[in-house]
């Protein structure tokens, strides 16, 4: 393994607060960086035994704070209020710096960080699997970075200390704030990732299978060549996608592309980004999760619900490569935004 050759954190004491995907990934690779490392997690959760077991440090979050010159909040977003206020604001030296993942908490001032620590943000641009895995093989994923708050001097200086940790220095670091980290997050996942391709997806199944066509066909045709497409974007951008399929499926898409995705589409993309700016969907989301999920969980049932899940289910089970790939998953959920 190799050791960063980054100088601002040798001396430092680090906590990372959750081994879960990210936290599992950022304790291991900064560690192998040969930083001082000390896991904080409740005594008794899912995760301690698994970080005591890899050898770590591990501690109940409030020690672990104390004594650290950097904690990292890698727990759930919508957890790490509390976390801050019972475990954290009391606990974290002056001058120590906080590090996000994901710039949620304290963009919408869910967390309103103590005056006196620096508060800065590293998010990888992938999962803590490709992460750890990038590192190991002496790459690294790329990084974006942010200082919200700098009482050091040394924010900006830590951040980027944090990521080549990480491994992000061997990749790309890409300079954010915790306005813009969060917000794209939101809308990438709200429009286009999450929201705007299922929903794609499934109105793409229904005009199908609604004109008589077989769903079972149907499900192959909008669902699951997907991937293929995907695959294609994901290595090459669009340029390659347009080198794979044919000259029929290429003047399909100039045509018809456009009249799906229009320009009043995108007049409500850019409402979505109104509401994601202005914070009412951090107010209405925030509220959900406090009322016990109710609309959350209506969704999700009508989702589960769906025609194409049925179908899907069945053709799933012909195709025993995927019950491989769902056993042992190759991507991660996105981060589970607070
Ligand atoms: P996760 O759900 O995989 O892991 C959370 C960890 O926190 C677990 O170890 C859990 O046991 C622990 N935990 C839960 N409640 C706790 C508490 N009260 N005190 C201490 N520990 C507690 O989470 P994740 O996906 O790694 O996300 C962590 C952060 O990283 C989030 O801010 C997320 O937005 C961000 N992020 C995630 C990804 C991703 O790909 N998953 C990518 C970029 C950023
Ligand atoms: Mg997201």
């Amino acid at each position: 393994m190799s050791t960063t050759s980054n100088p601002t954190l040798a001396q430092a004491r680090i906590a990372v607060l959750g081994y879960g995907s990210q936290g599992r990934a950022h304790a291991l690779n900064l560690r192998d960086s040969g930083l001082d490392v000390v896991v904080g997690l409740r005594k008794g959760g899912p995760s301690w035994e698994k970080a005591r077991a890899e050898g770590f440090n591990v501690a109940e979050p409030a020690e672990a704070v104390r004594g650290a010159d950097l904690v990292a909040v890698l727990t759930p977003d919508m957890v790490q209020p509390a976390l801050y206020h019972e475990s954290i604001e009391p606990n974290i030296k002056p001058g120590a710096a906080l590090l996000f993942a994901h710039g949620f908490n304290v963009h919408f001032k869910q967390i309103e960080p103590r005056a006196d620590i620096d508060v800065i943000l590293v998010a990888p641009k992938g999962p803590g699997a490709l992460v750890r895995r990038e590192y190991e093989i002496g790459r690294g994923v790329p990084c974006i970075w942010a200082v919200h708050q700098d009482v050091s001097g040394q924010a900006e200086a830590k951040a980027k200390a944090y990521a080549d940790g990480i491994g992000g220095g061997r990749a790309l670091l890409i300079k954010t704030d915790f306005k813009e980290e969060t917000e794209t997050d939101l809308f990438g996942e709200q429009a286009v990732l999450c929201g705007g391709a299922s929903s794609l997806v499934q109105a793409g199944f229904e005009t199908l299978v609604e004109a008589g066509y077989q769903p079972e066909i149907a499900y192959y045709e909008v669902l699951h060549e997907l991937k293929l497409i995907v695959d294609l974007f994901y290595e090459g951008g669009i340029a390659r996608m347009l080198e794979f399929v044919s000259e029929t499926a290429q003047y399909g898409d100039y045509v018809s592309g456009p009249r799906v995705i229009d320009a009043a589409t995108k007049e409500r993309m850019k409402a979505v980004l109104a509401d994601i700016q202005d914070g009412t969907f951090a107010r209405n989301w925030i509220a959900e999760h406090k009322a016990g999920l109710p609309n959350y969980k209506r969704f999700k049932q009508a989702d589960l619900e769906h025609p194409i899940e049925q179908v899907g289910a069945k053709l799933r089970a012909r195709m025993p490569w995927l019950q491989a790939a769902a056993a042992k998953p190759t991507t991660e959920p996105l981060k589970k935004v607070g």
